[in-house]
This record gives C-alpha cells, sequence and structure tokens, in this order.
C-alpha cells in the first residue's frame, strides 16, 4: 500500500513534469517565433530576392495582412522593423517603399539568364582557387570520420548516376564534405552560401557531361584523385587535383555545343532540379 502511493507519487510527479515540459515548450515556440518575425523574414526575403526591387511599393497593409492571413498590428510591426533595417521607408498616406539607398545590397552571384555560360565559367573561375585551398587544407585537417563522409559521398554519387541520375547534389554534398573537414565553418559556409549558384552551375556541367559517358567517367577520375590525396594527407596533391577538376569542368562546359547551350542548359538553369539524363 505504501509502495503504491510512492508510485502514485511518482507518477504525478512525471505528469507534472510532462506538463511544464508542455506549457515550456508552447512558451518557447512562441517567444522566438513570432508571426512578426515570419512576416518580417517572408518580407525581407522577397526584398534580399529582388521580388521587391529598390524602389518599389509594399502592398497596402490590408492587402499583405489579407495575404499572410495575419492581422493589421503584426503587418505594422513587420513593417517598423523593415524600417529599422534600414531597407524600407514610409512615406505618410503612401505607404512603404523599398529604399533605393539601402546599405545592405546582399553579394549576388547567380546564373545570367542570357549568357549562361559565361556566368558558369566564372563561377567555376571563383571554385578554381577556393577548392584548391580547401582540399589542401582538408588533406592535413581531416579526422578519420570525415574521411569516411568523404569516401561515402564519393560512392553516392556513383550509386546516384548508375540509377541514371543526374547526381548533382549528391556531387554538391562530396564538395561541401571536404569543405567540412577544413575545419574552418567559413569554408563551409562559403560554400553553402555560394550554394545555389554551385548547384545549378554544377546541375549543367553535368548535364553536359550526362550527355557523353566518356567526360562522366573522366569526372570520377577527378573525383577520386581528389579524395585520394586527402586520405594520403597529400595537401599539395588534394590542391592540384582540385584545382585539374575545376579546370577540367570549365574546359567540357566550353565544349559543349550550340545545341545543348541553347536548349538542354537553359533548361537546367531554369529549374536546377530537372533531371538531366533522360
Ligand atoms: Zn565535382
Amino acid at each position: 500500500m505504501a509502495e503504491l502511493s510512492e508510485k502514485t507519487r511518482a507518477k504525478r510527479v512525471d505528469d507534472n513534469g510532462a506538463k511544464m515540459v508542455r506549457i515550456f515548450a508552447s512558451e518557447q515556440i512562441e517567444s522566438t517565433r513570432t508571426l512578426a518575425d515570419r512576416v518580417t523574414e517572408a518580407l525581407m526575403r522577397k526584398i534580399v530576392g529582388e521580388e521587391l526591387p529598390a524602389g518599389s511599393q509594399l502592398p497596402s497593409e490590408q492587402l499583405m495582412a489579407q495575404s499572410f492571413g495575419v492581422s493589421r498590428t503584426v503587418i505594422r510591426e513587420s513593417i517598423s522593423r523593415l524600417k529599422s533595417e534600414g531597407l524600407v521607408d514610409t512615406k505618410q498616406g503612401r505607404g512603404a517603399f523599398v529604399r533605393t539607398d539601402r546599405t545592405d545590397v546582399p553579394l549576388r552571384i547567380g546564373i545570367n539568364a542570357e549568357k549562361p555560360q559565361t556566368s558558369l565559367l566564372h563561377i567555376l573561375e571563383l571554385r578554381l582557387g577556393l577548392d584548391a585551398e580547401i582540399a589542401s587544407l582538408a588533406a592535413v585537417r581531416r579526422t578519420r570520420d570525415q574521411m569516411s563522409t568523404i569516401e561515402k559521398a564519393l560512392r553516392a554519387i556513383d550509386e546516384a548516376s548508375d540509377a541514371g541520375g543526374d547526381a548533382v547534389a549528391e556531387d554538391m554534398e562530396f564538395h561541401l564534405a571536404i569543405a567540412q573537414a577544413t575545419q574552418n565553418p567559413f569554408f563551409f559556409e562559403l560554400i553553402r552560401f555560394l550554394g545555389s549558384a554551385f548547384y545549378s552551375g554544377i546541375a549543367v556541367t553535368r548535364a553536359n557531361e550526362g550527355r557523353l559517358e566518356a567526360l562522366a567517367k573522366q569526372t570520377r577520375v577527378e573525383h577520386e584523385a581528389i579524395m585520394k590525396a586527402i586520405m594520403k594527407r597529400d595537401a599539395k596533391g588534394a590542391s592540384a587535383a582540385a584545382r585539374n577538376h575545376i579546370e577540367k569542368a570549365s574546359k567540357r562546359l566550353l565544349s559543349a555545343d550550340a545545341e545543348f547551350w541553347s536548349n538542354k542548359a537553359m533548361q537546367v538553369v531554369r529549374n536546377p532540379k530537372i533531371t538531366a539524363r533522360k
């Protein structure tokens, strides 16, 4: 009997604990991510992504409240935050405008739809120095776990290609795994930051390679050379292999015929997720 009541008491404490966890969990969500936070972020994305370019007028409070499904108070709160961030200006009686003189103009690296080949070559040129340094540092600093992540990433590229996929995401993971192994988080962040540009860049180079089996095999050899040098802790070799990979990728890009650039490549640039290989 005494034991039973002990259990009951313990259960009550547990129940209470669980209840507190529930209460605090909902408290946390409420206090860290308010509706105004989310609306502010959504508007920021539109401004930074130039869906709302400099000088353009934001829709009316009422319209935004409707489209976001929030109250006008929330919209007002968001606008005042964007104002204090220096992103928008409000003009009495005329609403809010995206500032033309904002100082936070983000670094934009993307594919110019008019000249995709040129944009991609420029991106590859950036990667030339970046990837060489990353591979060199990874060779010196990688841990055993990071080495096996790199090996796995390489195998994932093979598996994806064997399954008939374009292996674009897997290729990206391989280069990110190497960046991670530098132990410098900024290299990883930098590659991830440049992600969308690299991603569509790789999509096009691989779409190109996908058409030409021999070139796909070449890429495999290049990736393996990087991986092996990192495994041997050969910094110079890793740097040279990474440089070679990017140089060859640029050449492959240049050798793509005009028909490829006018059709397939543009499809890939417009929608990087499309499966390039038929
Ligand atoms: Zn690659």
